[in-house]
């Protein structure tokens, strides 16, 4: 049995099993005073001096506004440079930082802020109203924080860091079992229903340091990485980790704008990046790429969602001079958790296992772990692997067997290298771009309309953006619901990135399987033959 299990290599990090937080604070402490984070748009920049002496100041400013370990301080930003202030002091302080998306809508971070018992939130300008208009339904939430400075009567970040009195020689990071303690959540449907808060631990976090270090993505001080994606997703601890941990300059981007990107690779000498396919497949196809300089990149990485090999090819056919890595991982393994590490090696493979996890494909039916070439579920297990859905034992005894394997809904095999391929997903998510989607979100939304009967969101393919949700309606009797009531009610209450692109068509009924499950598979193969 032994040896169908994929090993990590062995963990010669050095980074000490406690606090991500004082793993943190100690290398910020190291790095010489230069820029840290650049904003792309302004040139705005932070630097690593700056970020240690705010942190600290937030930190004991946080405890003086009451908070205490165990705590949860929610953070709604578009990306900015000061946005790893108020993380490092929670995460200093013991408290678990929770990040949502700056577009959700009131409805949606009402849910979120009640699921995760918040009890503050930093806010930028544009989520404040949102924020201030849930608050009396979220009964844990007692301070509002805006980003920045303010005029009008809201607390904001720099009048709160007046509140702090401590500095970086004499500061001690709150201990903390790092096993136990939760440090970050963020939200993931999992396999299959509702979004849920997923709990990654000091533990898992300092997992999330490997993905930038001297196996993977080898950031060094003299390096500028360029981030456009969105900072709440997992995938934000790359730049955080390249920054903090290994002393590089990171550019950060709010939102991709062709001429803004490959201008900013110009000027900052950009040499990494990580991107998703979209990302990459625009670099591959884009006249606008001719105008600029873009010799500087020599390492790719990406992640979130799958490429074709063609695709690839594409990519080092036009930037020949770059090495391109795939990554994997999900938001319940702390990020990447399988990278292709390999020179050139296997190219479509997500790659191998990452230190201190492991990795096994079990077939479906039976449970039983596969060999060699043998196609299954992908499951994990280590140290990267989340402890569970915060208060959703149900959800988690699902997600984790009793062994500690974590299956992740997707579909794969190995090779005789311990190279991992993936082939297909299983689970009821839907990837649009790097954004995951939960059918049973919008189906909840949708049913809120008194004239649907019932319904099923599906994922249809896309050529631009991955996939579309769509949704198969079945409205009441004699009801006048049109398409466009439908697409007006999810817009109203979901994130742009929910809505039903994918369009809508109102059947006589939903399929079913014998557990009375909506049929998604057969919905597919319906819409395929359809289209
Ligand atoms: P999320 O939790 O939003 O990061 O989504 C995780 C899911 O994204 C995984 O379970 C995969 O289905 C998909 N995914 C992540 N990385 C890759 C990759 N390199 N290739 C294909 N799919 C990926």
């Amino acid at each position: 049995m032994e040896t169908k299990i994929l090993k990590g290599p062995e963990d010669v990090s050095g980074f000490p099993r406690t606090s991500v937080g004082q793993i943190y604070f100690d290398r910020i402490k190291s790095f010489e005073d230069k820029a840290c984070f650049i904003e792309a748009e302004t040139g705005d920049s932070i630097t690593f001096n700056e970020i240690l002496w705010k942190s600290v100041k937030m930190s004991s400013a946080l405890r003086r506004l009451g908070l205490m370990k165990h705590d949860i301080v929610t953070i709604i930003s578009a990306t900015r440079i000061d946005y790893f202030v108020p993380y490092l002091a929670c995460l200093y302080n013991g408290y678990t930082v929770n990040l949502l998306n700056i577009e959700f809508t009131a409805y949606e971070i009402e849910r979120y802020l009640q699921q995760t018992k918040t009890k503050l939130v930093f806010t930028s300008l544009k989520a404040l109203v949102k924020v201030q208009q849930v608050k009396s339904r979220c009964p844990c939430l007692d301070t509002i924080v805006l980003f920045g400075s303010s005029t009008d009567n809201v607390l904001d970040s720099e009048r709160i860091l007046t509140l702090g009195d401590e500095d970086v020689d004499n500061f001690v990071v709150e201990p903390v079992d790092p096993d136990t303690h939760i440090a970050l959540m963020l939200c993931s449907s999992g396999t299959t229903g509702l979004p849920k808060a997923v709990q990654l631990t000091h533990t898992n976090l300092r997992m999330s340091l490997f993905q930038t270090g001297p196996n993977y993505m080898d950031i060094k001080r003299s390096d500028v990485m360029f981030y456009t994606l969105p900072i709440n997703h997992v995938i934000h601890t790359l730049p955080m980790s390249s920054a903090l941990i290994y002393g590089g300059t990171v550019v950060l981007s709010k939102r991709f704008e062709p001429d803004l990107f490959f201008s900013t690779i110009q000027k900052y000498k950009v040499n990494k990046m990580l991107v998703v396919p979209q990302l990459l497949n625009y670099m591959s196809r884009s006249s606008l790429a001719n105008n600029y300089d873009l010799t500087t990149l020599t390492n790719i990485h990406c992640g979130s969602a799958g490429i074709h090999i063609d695709n690839i090819q594409k990519f080092l056919d036009r930037f020949p001079h770059c090495q391109f890595r795939q990554m994997y991982g999900l938001t319940e393994s702390s990020g990447a958790i399988a990278i292709n590490s390999g020179n050139g090696q296997y190219l479509e493979s997500i790659g191998k296992v990452v230190e201190n996890n492991e990795a096994i494909i079990r077939d479906f039916e039976t449970g039983n772990m596969l060999g060699c070439d043998q196609t299954g579920e992908l499951c994990f297990r280590g140290d990267s692997i989340s402890v569970g859905y915060y208060g959703n034992e149900t959800a988690t005894r699902d997600a984790i067997d009793e062994d500690g394997w974590f299956k992740t809904g997707d579909v794969a095999y190995y090779n005789k290298d311990g190279y991992i391929f993936l082939i297909d997903r299983i689970k009821d998510i839907i990837k649009y771009k790097a954004y995951q989607v939960s059918p049973s979100e919008i189906q909840s939304v949708i049913m809120l309309n008194p004239d649907v009967e019932e319904c099923a969101v599906i994922g249809v393919p896309d050529e631009r953006s991955e996939e579309l949700p769509f949704a198969y309606i079945v409205l009441k009797n004699g009801s006048k619901c049109s398409e466009k009531d439908i697409h007006n009610l999810v817009e109203d209450h979901l994130i742009y990135y929910k809505h039903l692109r994918g369009g809508i068509k109102f059947v006589d009924e939903i399929p079913k399987n014998n557990l009375g499950k909506i049929d998604r598979k057969l919905l597919k193969k319906i819409w395929d033959s359809e289209m």
